[in-house]
């Protein structure tokens, strides 16, 4: 089962990708290398709670670097999962971002930090104790690492995959469903996976901008039911910022708020955004 949804998905980002047999193997040879020269960058962009300001969680972003520039993920993280380089890569990044935990807990102590899995990691039957055992050198409690999966992964009943999440969310991690709303999943898988989280996609959030708020409030009114909640993504305006509070939904991340980082750079932001409000200094009752 786990081989038949690898083929498929091989075939489907072979099929989007209009390059020549050379320049792939070029790309894929340069890949490789910026991996094994640990050339690749971890980012970071922040999640918050818009009712207080506070900074629950940073997602982790990879970058690579290349003739002045970045190569977006949307370009080579399909490359890396046809030539099964993602299984190194994703075990690399998630190590720069679980040994970073500390530093961007430095001025948010209860910081969570959420991992983006690829379904080609889910299927190595050894990925949760491998992914625990990372975690657990780097001392980070269990409950602040999340991972996030695209809803399309369970495009069809896989018995295994359901149990690799299940085995994350037994390890005492949560498990985020990325992209929702844009994969195939029927609704009433929802109800058999261990999830905690919907992300919703960044094309759902942009129809507040619109003025249609008919498919967030639907999404809003599922996650209650199902007692998940919400991360709407790509938040780039105020006016989308306020039709999500208004609806409910206060967990946000996108431009308006920040960009994803360098680790230097976030760990400056961090502080600046400063830490969760202290309570209110006691009225001194003034000393006769
Ligand atoms: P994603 O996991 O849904 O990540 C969110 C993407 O939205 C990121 O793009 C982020 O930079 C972008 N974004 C955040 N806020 C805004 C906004 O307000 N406006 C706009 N236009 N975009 C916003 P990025 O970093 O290019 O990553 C794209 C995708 O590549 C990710 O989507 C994820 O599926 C994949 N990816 C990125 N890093 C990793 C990784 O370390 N491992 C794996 N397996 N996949 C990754
Ligand atoms: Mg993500
Ligand atoms: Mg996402
Ligand atoms: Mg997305």
């Amino acid at each position: 089962e786990a081989k038949r949804l690898g083929r498929r998905h091989y075939r489907i980002y072979s099929d989007a990708m209009h390059h020549s047999v050379s320049e792939r193997l070029h790309a894929e040879q340069a890949l490789r290398q910026a991996l094994h020269e640990q050339q690749l960058e971890v980012w970071f962009q922040p999640i918050l709670d818009t009712r207080d300001g506070s900074v629950v969680m940073v997602e982790a972003l990879v970058r690579w670097p290349r003739d002045q520039g970045y190569v977006p993920p949307s370009d080579f993280i399909a490359l890396a999962e046809e030539t099964g380089l993602i299984i190194p890569m994703g075990i690399w990044i998630a190590r720069q971002a679980l040994c970073a935990l500390p530093a961007l807990r430095e001025h948010w102590p209860e910081l969570n930090l959420n991992i983006n899995l690829s379904v080609l990691q889910l299927m190595q039957p050894d990925l949760v104790p491998r992914l625990c055992t990372l975690v657990d050198e780097c001392a980070v409690p269990h409950s602040a690492v999340h991972f996030e999966l695209t809803e399309s992964l369970f495009a069809e009943q896989n018995e295994f995959l359901i149990n690799q999440l299940r085995q994350l969310s037994d390890a005492g991690f949560k498990v985020h469903l990325d992209d929702f709303g844009t994969g195939y999943s029927s609704l009433e898988r929802l109800l058999t996976l261990p999830i905690d989280t919907l992300k919703l996609d960044r094309s759902f959030t942009q129809t507040l901008e619109l003025g249609d708020e008919r498919l967030v409030k639907a999404v809003l009114l599922i996650s209650q039911e199902m007692d998940m909640q919400v991360i709407a993504e790509g938040v780039e305006t105020e006016k989308e910022m306020q039709r999500l509070r208004a609806l409910g939904c206060h967990l946000m991340q996108g431009y308006l708020f920040a960009k994803p980082m360098p680790l230097p750079e976030i760990r400056e932001w961090l502080a600046r955004h400063g830490a969760p409000r202290a309570p209110p200094p006691m009225v001194r009752i003034p000393q006769r």
